[in-house]
């Protein structure tokens, strides 16, 4: 039996929902992933009546291809797709019988009417919480239009091939064969990049809001919530609905809920923000601000939005390095997120850079999945809590390189090493390793505001207690402020201030 007692009890109410037959095509040799993946399609094939199952030869072994009965959808997985590719496992079983996706049907319609052929691969991890995402969005498109093929490849069942394709971030997504993307990605996001996204004539008629959100993340969410429901109307402006929320594993600190996952929070919030017709342009990426008669915001697609008062939620992202060789080698051995990538690095030799709680966190699960982790932090001490310090010292495979700096990170193709220098001594020195985690902290993302607004010397933009900035009717909430904590639950209370203080401005102005 491959599936666990609770996992098969879950997986029996699934099936229950299948609408017609699916025959599961399965390509195995006598490895013991074929083993394994012949006795979980079995399995399935037992637990339900619509499912049944046939050999076949298909380009990679092992692998299986969900198909309709007569008609191929191009659904195959390459590997096992238990882990965090379970509910991809159960949503493909389930569209492919027939069951609608759960997505807008103008996003329907846009994928149907891809033209062209497309074999989309995705290289992904089982233990990485943003391949999902991106699986399942694959294998919706594969589903819906017959041109388009998608095939989930498992790095750890394809070692070779993942070498030999010189793959080192997951989600790798290569589209016909050639790199497409790499990281998490919506549905939204990959039919924007094969070029079927809004142009700006769309917006050219929409007529002046009250109080227009830039920014998508948990502030940007509540600002927005908060807004509509005085009635009044409300847009959000967001290149990545979710924000960092959806890069974030495990959320233990949201209080009222023990413990969720990144993109089900975000999930929830889009509900909750479609629920009060709040209107949402996703995808969009501002590039200016003027003040005139109204505030006049630009999309970097030319559009313009007016608005009588705006909230700015545009939040962080990773701080770089800036050292030669990371922007070269980036998913080349040079990672932001140790949960996503770190499998990737199994036995191998690793950097973290930062020693702050998140470099220790990081170097923390690393150890556990690498041969060895080589801590550098910039300061004579670490900044981490001493929790985690603690622990990290009880590691063996650990080093912690104090009082030095990055100088560079070296390779051609790959990384192959980190310099640096010992700052008391100004000695250089190089460790061989072949990957880089850089967790230093994050940056704000005003840069496209310049001098709009005040903003601190590292760019945060200043509020007063109503989340004002120093131009009337202009608010801001959220990580992209001088707010000194950022957290999850902090932002949604500010972005929910903000709104509330440009609900006063719009009363009194
Ligand atoms: C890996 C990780 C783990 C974390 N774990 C936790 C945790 O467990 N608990 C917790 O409370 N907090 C956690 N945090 C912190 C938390 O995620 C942030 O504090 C929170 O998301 C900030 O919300 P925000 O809305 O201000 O900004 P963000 O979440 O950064 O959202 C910013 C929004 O603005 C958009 N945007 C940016 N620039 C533009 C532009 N020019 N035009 C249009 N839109 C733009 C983005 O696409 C996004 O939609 C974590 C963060 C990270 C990175």
């Amino acid at each position: 039996m491959v599936l666990e007692a609770d996992i098969k009890a879950q997986l029996n109410q699934y099936l229950e929902l299948i609408e017609n037959d699916i025959v599961l095509k399965v390509s195995t040799g006598s490895d013991d992933v074929s083993k394994e993946m012949l006795a979980l399609v079995e399995e399935l094939a037992s637990m339900s009546s619509k499912i049944s199952y046939e050999e076949a030869e298909l380009e990679r072994t092992p692998s299986f291809r969900v198909n309709r009965v007569g008609e191929d959808t191009g659904v195959t997985f390459a590997g096992i797709p238990l882990g965090h590719e379970f509910t991809s496992l159960v949503l493909a079983l389930l569209q492919v019988s027939g069951r609608a996706p759960k997505v807008d049907q103008h996003v329907i319609d846009q994928v149907k009417n891809i033209q062209g052929d497309y074999h989309f691969e995705s290289f992904i991890s089982l233990s990485c919480h943003n391949c999902p995402d991106v699986v399942q969005a694959l294998n919706m498109m594969s589903i819906l239009n017959p041109r388009i093929s998608h095939t989930m490849i498992d790095g750890a069942a394809y070692k070779e091939e993942v070498e030999a394709k010189n793959i080192m971030a997951v989600p790798t997504v290569h589209l016909n064969g050639e790199p497409f993307s790499s990281g998490r990605m919506t549905l939204e996001e990959i039919l924007a990049q094969l070029g079927s996204a809004p142009d700006a004539s769309e917006f050219e008629d929409k007529d002046p809001y009250d109080v227009l959100v830039v920014g998508g993340g948990p502030a940007g969410a509540s600002a927005a919530i908060y807004a509509a429901r005085k009635g009044i109307r409300t847009g959000i402006v967001a290149e990545r609905f979710g924000g960092q929320v959806l890069d974030t594993m495990s959320i233990e600190n949201f209080i009222s809920v023990k413990q969720t996952e990144g993109p089900k929070l975000v999930a929830s919030l889009e509900e909750h923000v479609k629920d009060y017709g709040i209107d949402v342009m996703n995808l969009q990426r501002a590039s200016s601000l003027e003040k005139k008669d109204l505030f006049e915001l630009e999309l970097e697609n030319g559009a313009v939005l007016k608005s009588k008062s705006v909230i700015i939620s545009t939040g962080a992202r990773w701080r770089n390095v800036n050292v030669p060789g990371e922007q070269e080698l980036k998913n080349k051995g040079v990672a932001y997120c140790p949960h996503c990538d770190g499998p990737l690095f199994e036995g191998r030799d690793v950097a973290v850079i930062g020693g702050g709680n998140s470099g220790i966190e990081a170097a923390i699960d690393l150890a556990g999945i690498v041969k060895h982790v080589t801590v550098l932090e910039f300061l004579p001490e670490l900044k981490a809590d001493k929790v985690l310090q603690d622990r990290l010292n009880s590691l063996p495979n650990v080093t912690v390189l104090k009082n030095v700096q990055t100088k560079e990170i070296t390779g051609t193709d790959n990384v192959n090493g980190i310099t640096y220098v010992e700052r008391d001594t100004e000695e250089e020195k190089h460790i061989e390793l072949q990957g880089v985690f850089v967790q230093i902290g994050l940056v704000p993302n005003t840069e496209w505001l310049h001098d709009t607004v005040e903003r601190t010397r590292i760019g945060e933009i200043v509020v007063d207690k109503k989340g004002s900035t120093n131009i009337p009717g202009l608010f801001a909430a959220g990580d992209c402020t001088d707010s000194p904590y950022n957290q999850i639950i902090i932002s949604m209370g500010s972005g929910a201030n903000a709104s509330l203080g440009a609900f006063d401005y719009l009363i009194r102005n």
